[in-house]
């Protein structure tokens, strides 16, 4: 044990972690950080954009966006079941955020709107979510902030009821002691834990999902704060994504490798064609871009697939005009698919996409019936044909029939990028008591930021009013927790 006693300690060296650690240096205070990995950065180094509103990128490029409304969606999107005052906080801080990560060292590049009609709330940078974790660790060794990596923290060391430390183990399983003032768990949930998933979230079966981007998330600062007296708020919460390719047959015990991810193919599965579930009927509105809707919409289906199909006329369009929905920053809309036979192959290969010439053969191939399939073809190129989706409102800007041989049909996969939630906190971030009756008491000296922190959703993450959020809500709530720490140990100028 060394004899050091720091300011903060940050438990995990992602956005979060990285964020309330600078933080607390450059307010005079002694900042340690922790992460069980190798290296920093955690899954914000995946993330492509974050939210703000009326940063000064936005202004630059002329976009309007306003924080009474986005505050008031947001608590109408979440059923006012959010914690208001904290959604305020993450709104009202989120465009200073943008500058802060700017100014040391993170390159923002725009704006742009994720699909079409989308709020342009969404800031990219150079070199996505790492550009900024690189900056900021870069920021943190210039302050002298030790880095311990390969640490896994185990348990909150708790004094006269007030947080001291954290007790760790090292890669061979030594016990290490870290003694502190204060602790800001930035864990990044419990992604990888599948018994939590599956006792605490509506993910389904874990084994099924897709985790984008999650290495060693198994909860052990969630279970770390409920031990140590914190109140549950938001554990069921996950951030679903839009389906996934897989073009390996196999029950997924990890997330898919980097290899397996095709942007050709991943942006045909996204396209607004016509989509149906795993017995052949349509089950919504295929011109619904937001990532989180698709995914809670899958996860009511049978076995939470979908089949994207798609006549060859469609094909020849993709091919010839271009994509209609874009894919991220990997492939804007407009982009146009090379040949499409060739980016479903490797899919083909695997049984996982088909191209077929006649509906009965899509059906026996897809596994699907053949009559539901038939009928809803049917019921389809009529709103088709009619200009009016009298089933589900589908944009008719976006409906195309189904008519034209030979078919083609992808096989999509439910996935999610993480858990949402777990620890409850109030809008400085501290934790609050489970015995608690306010938002006023708290574990003294805790804090929590990141996806291991409850409040700031319902029951699903919004991809509709305010896109990049969650990299938002790490930043802004890491940032908050730094400076409440800062006050709480006394070097609050
Ligand atoms: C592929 C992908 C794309 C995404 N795209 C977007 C996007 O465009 N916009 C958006 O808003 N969000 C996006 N997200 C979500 C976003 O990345 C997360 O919400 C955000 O990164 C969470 O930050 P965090 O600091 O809470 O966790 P993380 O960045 O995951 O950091 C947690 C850290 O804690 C460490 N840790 C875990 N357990 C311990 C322990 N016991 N001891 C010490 N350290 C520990 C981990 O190793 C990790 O380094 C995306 C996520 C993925 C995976």
């Amino acid at each position: 044990m060394s004899d050091e006693v720091y300011d903060l300690i940050a438990v995990g060296a992602g956005g979060a972690g990285l964020a309330a650690a600078v933080t607390v240096a450059e307010g005079g205070g002694k900042a340690l950080i922790l992460d069980r990995l190798g290296v920093t950065g955690g899954a914000s180094v995946f993330a492509k954009g974050l939210f703000a509103t009326q940063s000064h990128i936005q202004k630059q490029e002329g976009v309007e966006t306003d924080p009474d409304e986005i505050f008031l969606q947001h608590m109408e999107y979440t059923h006012y079941l959010s914690n208001a005052r904290l959604v305020r906080a993450i709104i009202d801080k989120s465009a200073d955020t943008i500058k802060w990560i700017e100014d040391r060292g993170a390159v923002i590049l725009g704006v742009p709107p994720l699909y079409p009609g989308a709020p342009q709330t969404w800031h990219t940078t150079k070199q996505e979510g790492k550009g900024i974790t690189k900056a900021l660790t870069a920021t943190a060794k210039d302050l002298g902030i030790p880095i311990q990596l390969k640490t896994r923290a185990r348990k909150l060391i708790i004094e006269d009821g007030k947080v001291a430390g954290v007790i760790c183990d090292d890669k061979q399983g030594n016990t290490l002691t870290f003694r502190s003032k204060t602790v800001v768990i930035a864990s990044g949930g419990f992604a990888n834990n599948f018994d939590m998933m599956r006792k605490y979230t509506n993910c389904g079966e874990p084994t099924v999902q897709m985790a984008f981007g999650q290495v060693g998330k198994e909860g052990d600062g969630v279970k770390m704060a409920w031990e140590a007296g914190a109140a549950e708020e938001g554990v069921s919460v996950i951030q679903r994504g839009l389906a996934g390719v897989l073009k390996k047959k196999e029950v997924l015990k990890e997330a898919p490798k980097k290899s397996q991810f095709d942007k050709y193919i991943t942006a045909i599965l996204k396209q607004p064609t016509f989509w149906v579930n795993a017995n052949g009927e349509r089950f919504f509105n295929e011109s619904e871009f937001s990532f989180a809707h698709i995914g809670n919409a899958m996860s009511k289906q049978p076995f939470q697939i979908l089949f994207n199909m798609f006549d060859d006329d469609y094909r020849k369009l993709m091919e010839e005009e271009g994509i209609q929905v874009g894919l991220g920053v990997f492939a804007p809309t407009g982009t146009k698919v090379p040949d499409v036979k060739d980016a479903l192959q490797a899919s083909m290969d695997k049984d996982e996409a088909w191209i077929c010439d006649t509906i009965e053969e899509l059906a026996e191939k897809t596994g699907q019936n053949l009559e539901v399939l038939k009928t809803n073809i049917d019921e389809y190129n009529e709103s088709c044909d009619k200009g009016r989706d009298a089933l589900f409102a589908k944009n008719p800007d976006f409906m195309r029939p189904f008519r034209t041989p030979p078919f083609y049909a992808i096989k999509g996969h439910p996935t999610h990028v993480g858990s949402l939630g777990g620890i409850k906190i109030n809008h400085k971030c501290e934790v609050i008591k489970k015995s608690s009756k306010t938002f006023l008491d708290v574990i003294p000296g805790l804090y929590a930021a990141g996806n291991v922190a409850g409040g700031m959703y319902s029951d699903s993450y919004d991809a509709s009013h305010t896109l990049g959020l969650t990299l938002a809500f790490a930043y802004n709530s890491g940032r908050i927790a730094g400076e409440e720490a800062l006050k709480y140990v006394g070097i609050d100028e």
